[in-house]
C-alpha cells in the first residue's frame, strides 16, 4: 500500500480569514483570545480538509512566518525583544513587524529582516545570529498544535525546519561563522525531536530544501554531522526536499541516516532513478507527484504511467505526496464560480491538488479500474488544455518564430541616442522625474471597485480618472518636476492591469497566496499564447501629455515582471510566455512612440528575483529575461528614451544583465545605502543613464533637501553628472500626499542645488 501525505498546507484560510483577525488583533480590534482561537479553528478545518491522507501535517500553521517559529522554538530570538515584558505572541509579532497590536506605549523594536523563500514569493522572518548566538528549546507553540491534532484523531506529522536549512537561511550579523553554531544548535533538536517521541509520534518531517541548492564541502559536512547527531532519536525523519534537483547533493542524500526521503518529482524526476538506486532498502522514499507551485491539473495518467513501475519495485516503500508544501497556491478551486468554466476545467487548486492524490493513491493500491471514472474525466480536461484553440494560437507562435537578434536592437549606439534625446527634450542636468504611480487616495478605489463592478458606467468612470491625472500634472507643475508621470490612478496592480487587457490571461477571484504576515497577493493565471488586441495606455497618456508640455513619460510593465508574478504555463518552458509578453508589450511601446510619446518606461520590478536557485542556470535566465525586455523596449527610434525600473539595489550579480538591456536611463533603489550600492555600476563603467533613488517611499518620513543632496553627491563620486538623474526609490502609491508633496519639493530643491554647484 502507498502512503499519502502532505509537506504543508495553505495556512490564510480559503477566505483569507487569518489575514482579517491578524490585521484586526495588529489595529486593537480584537482580543489575543479572539486570535488563537481563530488559529486553532483554521487548523481543525485544514486537517478535515486533508482527512483523507495516511498523514497529515502539523506545524505548518503560523501566525505570521514558519521561519519566524522556528527562531522562537530554538530560543533564538532577537536581543532587542528578548528583554520586553508582556506576551510571547506579541513578542514574536514585534520580530516580525517591528511592533505587536497597537503599541501604545510603544515596545517598538526594528523588525527582522525579511528576504525571499528560495525561488518562490513567499517572505520569511531571516534569523539572526551572533558568535555568542545560544539556542535553547521551547516546542510549546508544536505540542500545543500536536495536543490539538491529537485531541481531533489527526494523524499527525509534525513539520519542522532541519537544521542545516535553518543556519542557512539566517544571517549573523557580526559576520561570524554561523555554521560554527551547529554543536549548539544540534542538541536542541535532540531534545526536540524527543519530546515529539514521548507524544507518540512516529514520522517528523524535516525540512531541508538548502539541499537542492550549490553546497559546498563545509555545509555537505554539516548535513552529515547533523544527521548522526539525530540516528538513535526515537522518531523516524523524512528528510524533505523540494523546489528543485539534489545533482551533487543526491548521493548525500540517500546516505543520511534519516528513515526516508521526500523528493520533488515535479523538478527532479530525473533524478528518481538515481535516488532509488542509492537508496537503502529499509528507507521510505516519497515521491512529490503533484505540482505544488503552480495551479494546474495533474495529468494523473502520465503520472501513472510513469509511478506503477516505481510502486512496483519500492512496494509499501513508496510514499505520495504534493511537490512542496501547498503554500504557495490558493485554497479551492469550487469558489470561484466566476471564472470561465472551461478554463476552470483545467485548474487544482490546494484541495483540488489533494483529491488527485487520493486518485493516483486509489489506482496504485487498487488498480486503475476502481479509480477509472476520475481518471477518464481527468483525462479529458487534460485534452482538452492540450488542444484548445484558446490556449494556442498559431499567429503568436508564428510571430515568435520570426524573433531575430535585429528585433531587441536599438538603432543607434547610446552616445548617438543621448545626443539626439538631449536636443529633443532639452532637460537640465540633474533631471528629475518620479517612478510612475502617485498616492492612491480611497476615492480612486472606490472608483475603480465600482467600475468594476458595473456600477459605474465608462464615462463617469474616465472622467474620475481624468480628474486624477490632472490633478497629478497640476501638483508635477507646481513641483517644477522636469519629465511627468500621469500617476497610475487607473492601475490596481502593475501586472495585473496589463494581464486584463492581454488575451491568454485568466483571473481567480479568491485565488491569493501568502506573501509575508497578512500579506497575500493574487497572481493571474497565464493559460494561453499571449496577444494584445488594442492599445492599453495609449489614451491615458495621451490625455495627460494633453495638459501639459513637459515630456509625459509611458508607464509599462516589463514581460519578466509579468511573468514572474503570474501562475504560468507549465505545457511550454518560461521563456517562451516571456517572448510572447514581450511581443506584446513591444507593440504597447510603438503605439506609444506613434502617439507621439517621447519617454517610455517599463518597469522591471521581479527581474532580479526571477533568478534560478542554482547559479549554473542563471546565464540561461538572464539571457532569454535581457533578450525579452529588448525585444519589448528596443524597436523604437534613437529619440525615443527608455527608461526602466527596479525597485532594489542588489545589481553587483547582474550588473552586465542590466548593462545589456541597454535602456537609456535606468532608476533604481538606493536610498537606504548611502549610495554605496552604485558600486556596482562604477566598477562595471555602466555607460548609460541611472537614477539612484533619493527618497525612501516605504517611510513616511520627509526625506530633507540637505540629505539628498548629500546621497547625489555621494553618487556623482561614482557616476558621471551628465548621466545622473534624480527621483524616488519606487513609486508613491502606498504614501499619502502629505507626505509626497514635501518630499517632492525637497527633491526638487536638492536637484537645483546640485545644478547650481556644477
Ligand atoms: N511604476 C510603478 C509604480 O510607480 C513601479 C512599481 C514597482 O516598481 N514596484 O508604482
Ligand atoms: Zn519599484
Amino acid at each position: 500500500m502507498v502512503t499519502t501525505h502532505n509537506l504543508g498546507f495553505p495556512r490564510i484560510g480559503a477566505k483569507r480569514e487569518l489575514k482579517f483577525a491578524l490585521e484586526n488583533y495588529w489595529k486593537g480590534l480584537s482580543s489575543r483570545d479572539e486570535l488563537t482561537a481563530l488559529g486553532a479553528q483554521l487548523r481543525q478545518r485544514h486537517w478535515e480538509n486533508q482527512a483523507s491522507l495516511d498523514l497529515v501535517p502539523v506545524g505548518d500553521f503560523s501566525f505570521y512566518d514558519q521561519v519566524l517559529d522556528m527562531s522562537f522554538m530554538l530560543g533564538n530570538i532577537p536581543e532587542r525583544v528578548r528583554n520586553l515584558q508582556g506576551n510571547a505572541l506579541d513578542n514574536y509579532f514585534r520580530v516580525a513587524r517591528g511592533r505587536s497590536a497597537k503599541d501604545s506605549a510603544c515596545s517598538c523594536v526594528h523588525a527582522g529582516e525579511m528576504t525571499k523563500w528560495f525561488d518562490t514569493n513567499y517572505h520569511y522572518i531571516v534569523p539572526e545570529f551572533a558568535v555568542d548566538t545560544e539556542f535553547s528549546l521551547d516546542a510549546s507553540r508544536l505540542l500545543d498544535q500536536i495536543a490539538q491534532a491529537h485531541q481531533l484523531d489527526v494523524k499527525a506529522k509534525p513539520v519542522i525546519i532541519g537544521p542545516v536549512t535553518y543556519l542557512w537561511l539566517g544571517k549573523a550579523k557580526d559576520d561570524s561563522d554561523k555554521l560554527a553554531l551547529l554543536p549548539r544548535l544540534l542538541p536542541a533538536y535532540a531534545t526536540l525531536l524527543n519530546q515529539l517521541a514521548e507524544q507518540g509520534i512516529e514520522w517528523v518531517q524535516i525540512d531541508e530544501p538548502v539541499l537542492v541548492t550549490e553546497l559546498n564541502a563545509e555545509w555537505q559536512r554539516a548535513f552529515v554531522t547533523a544527521y548522526e547527531a539525530f540516528k538513535d532519536g526515537k522518531v523516524k525523519l523524512l528528510l524533505a526536499t523540494y523546489f528543485g534537483q539534489l545533482q551533487d547533493n543526491l548521493t548525500l542524500a540517500c546516505k543520511l541516516p534519516v528513515q526516508g526521503l521526500h523528493i520533488d518529482a515535479i523538478n527532479a524526476r530525473a533524478e528518481i532513478e538515481q535516488v532509488i538506486q542509492q537508496l537503502s532498502t529499509d528507507r521510505v522514499l516519497s515521491l512529490g507527484v503533484i505540482n505544488g507551485r503552480n495551479i494546474w491539473k495533474t495529468d494523473l495518467h502520465a503520472t501513472l504511467e510513469w509511478l506503477e513501475p516505481i510502486h512496483g519495485v519500492l512496494q509499501d516503500r513508496l510514499w505520495i505526496a504534493p511537490s512542496c508544501s501547498l503554500l504557495h497556491v490558493p485554497v479551492d478551486l469550487d469558489s470561484e464560480q466566476k471564472m470561465d468554466s472551461e478554463i476552470r476545467s483545467w485548474l487544482a487548486f490546494a484541495l483540488q491538488k489533494l483529491g488527485e492524490l487520493q486518485i493516483l493513491a486509489k489506482a496504485l493500491n487498487k488498480g486503475r479500474v476502481p479509480a477509472q471514472e476520475a481518471l477518464i474525466a481527468n483525462n479529458a480536461a487534460i485534452e482538452k488544455r492540450r488542444t484548445s484553440t484558446r490556449v494556442h494560437n498559431p499567429e503568436v507562435k508564428a510571430a515568435l518564430a520570426r524573433i531575430d537578434a535585429a528585433l531587441g536592437k536599438r538603432a543607434g549606439a547610446y552616445e548617438q541616442r543621448a545626443a539626439k534625446q538631449s536636443a529633443l527634450l532639452n532637460l537640465p542636468a540633474y533631471p528629475t522625474t518620479t517612478i510612475g504611480s502617485f498616492p492612491q487616495t480611497t476615492e480612486i478605489r472606490q472608483a475603480r471597485n465600482q467600475f468594476k463592478q458595473g456600477e459605474l458606467d465608462e464615462a463617469t468612470y474616465r472622467i474620475a480618472i481624468q480628474a486624477e491625472i490632472a490633478r497629478c500634472v497640476r501638483e508635477q507643475e507646481a513641483l517644477g518636476l522636469d519629465v511627468f508621470v500621469h500617476g497610475e490612478a487607473e492601475r490596481n496592480d502593475m501586472v495585473e492591469y496589463f494581464g486584463e487587457q492581454l488575451d491568454g490571461y485568466a483571473f481567480s477571484q479568491f485565488g491569493w497566496v501568502q506573501s509575508y504576515g497578512s500579506r497575500c497577493v493574487k497572481p493571474p493565471i497565464l493559460f494561453g499564447d499571449i496577444s494584445r488586441s488594442k492599445a492599453m495606455t495609449v489614451a491615458w497618456t495621451r490625455y495627460a501629455q494633453s495638459l501639459t508640455d513637459k515630456p509625459m513619460k509611458g508607464m509599462l510593465t516589463g514581460p519578466v515582471t509579468i511573468l514572474n508574478w503570474s501562475f504560468v504555463r507549465d505545457d511550454q518552458p518560461r521563456s517562451v510566455s516571456c517572448y510572447q509578453l514581450a511581443l506584446a508589450i513591444r507593440e504597447e511601446v510603438l503605439d506609444l512612440e506613434d502617439a507621439g510619446v517621447r519617454v517610455i518606461q517599463i518597469d522591471e520590478a521581479a527581474l532580479r528575483e526571477g533568478l534560478p536557485l542554482r547559479r549554473s542556470q542563471w546565464n540561461d535566465y538572464l539571457q532569454w529575461a535581457v533578450e525579452s525586455f529588448r525585444i519589448t523596449a528596443n524597436g523604437v527610434q534613437d529619440e525615443t528614451q527608455i527608461h526602466t525600473h527596479m525597485c532594489y539595489s542588489e545589481f553587483n550579480d547582474i550588473i552586465a544583465s542590466i548593462a545589456d538591456m541597454d535602456a537609456d536611463v535606468i532608476t533604481i533603489e538606493t536610498s537606504r545605502s548611502d549610495m554605496e550600492l552604485l558600486d556596482a555600476f562604477d566598477n562595471f563603467n555602466y555607460p548609460n543613464e541611472i537614477g539612484p533613488g533619493v527618497y525612501d517611499i516605504h517611510s513616511p518620513n520627509i526625506p530633507s533637501q540637505e540629505h539628498m543632496v548629500h546621497l547625489m553627491r555621494k553618487a556623482a563620486e561614482r557616476i558621471p553628472p551628465q548621466r545622473l538623474w534624480v527621483n524616488p526609490d519606487c513609486g508613491l502609491k502606498t504614501r499619502a500626499w502629505e507626505e509626497v508633496l514635501p518630499a517632492l519639493k525637497n527633491m526638487v530643491e536638492a536637484a537645483r542645488t546640485l545644478r547650481e554647484s556644477m
